[in-house]
């Protein structure tokens, strides 16, 4: 199944997450069923940001949204392992700091946004202007309202200049959310990642679902668009993103850059002399 397709939100069509099942999980029994198609998709996540690296001309942007415990921290961290950290980066956004609040919503964002030849992850994002903002009205809604238009406007301008932008909502279930917060409160090495922040956003559930459907279906482009992953089996939210990652760069049709020497010209004159010295050196 192609999951470039089957995930995608077609862009001008209307979402219901509610129907979307996150427990789906395709062809596959259980993780080790799917564990070889694991191990495939990274070795090829691996060979295709070392070519994104050589080749310096596009990047990749990723961006993960997810309510809390869905699965962004697990989802970098198997997507990233199979990257060379020469040319990937992660970057989360939290809280804006004072400096940052002072300039339009956007002005982090640009900052981190990929250099050629790289992969960068956004841990959250640019969405959070028009999520956790638009649901704890941070600010009025003629503010909130004009974003969608303006992050289309700055991810049409990324992808112009060479970046291509792919966007992931991790999608659990109510009752999946809260058996993961407990596996946190049951596990000692988990306590940090825990907080009553999180069980008072749970209870506005309903309005980050609104506020996720809307986003998804306003900024869900041609040039940027979002997939929703069933995410309450780890390993297949793992998978289907990497397949995602995977088909997208091998589209690229990327190309290691000619090399800017004059290779038999470099063997002949200087690396048969030196094998000849090391030859006859006592
Ligand atoms: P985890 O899922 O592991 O808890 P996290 O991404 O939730 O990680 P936290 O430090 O718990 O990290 O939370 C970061 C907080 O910053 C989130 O509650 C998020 O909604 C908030 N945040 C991010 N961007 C903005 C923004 N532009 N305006 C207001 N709040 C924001
Ligand atoms: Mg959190």
């Amino acid at each position: 199944m192609d999951y470039l397709k089957l995930f995608r939100v077609e862009p001008g069509s209307s979402v219901r997450l509610n129907k979307i099942d996150p427990d789906f999980k395709d062809k596959h029994e259980d993780k080790e069923s799917a564990e070889l198609e694991i191990v495939k998709q990274n070795q090829k996540i691996h060979d295709l940001q070392y070519l994104m690296y050589a080749e310096n001309r596009r990047s990749l942007l990723i961006c993960l949204q997810a309510m809390d415990a869905a699965g962004k921290d697990g989802t970098i961290n198997h997507v990233f392992a199979a990257m060379n950290a020469q040319g990937a980066r992660v970057r989360s956004f939290k809280t804006p700091s004072h400096e940052e609040a002072a300039h339009d919503f956007l002005w982090r964002i640009h900052n981190a946004t990929p250099a050629k030849g790289e992969v960068v992850i956004f841990n959250r994002s640019h969405y959070e202007d028009v999520l956790v903002v638009r649901v704890h009205k941070l600010v009025p809604k003629e503010v909130w309202s004009e974003r969608y238009d303006l992050i289309n406007d700055f991810e049409r301008n990324l992808v112009e200049n060479g970046t291509h932008i792919l966007k992931f909502f991790l999608h659990i279930s109510l009752d999946e959310q809260l058996r993961r917060f407990k596996q946190r409160l049951d596990d000692p090495a988990r306590h940090w990642k825990i907080t009553d922040a999180d069980y008072t956003e749970r209870r506005l559930w309903p309005e980050y679902q609104n506020a996720y459907e809307d986003a998804l279906e306003k900024t869900s482009t041609k040039h940027a668009p979002w997939f929703v992953i069933p995410a309450n089996r780890k390993w297949f939210r793992n998978l289907a993103v990497s397949r995602i990652v995977t088909g997208t760069l091998e589209s690229l049709d990327m190309k290691f850059p000619e090399p800017v020497v004059n290779i038999d010209e470099i063997r002949r004159q200087y690396h048969a002399a030196e094998e000849a010295a090391a030859a006859s050196a006592p």
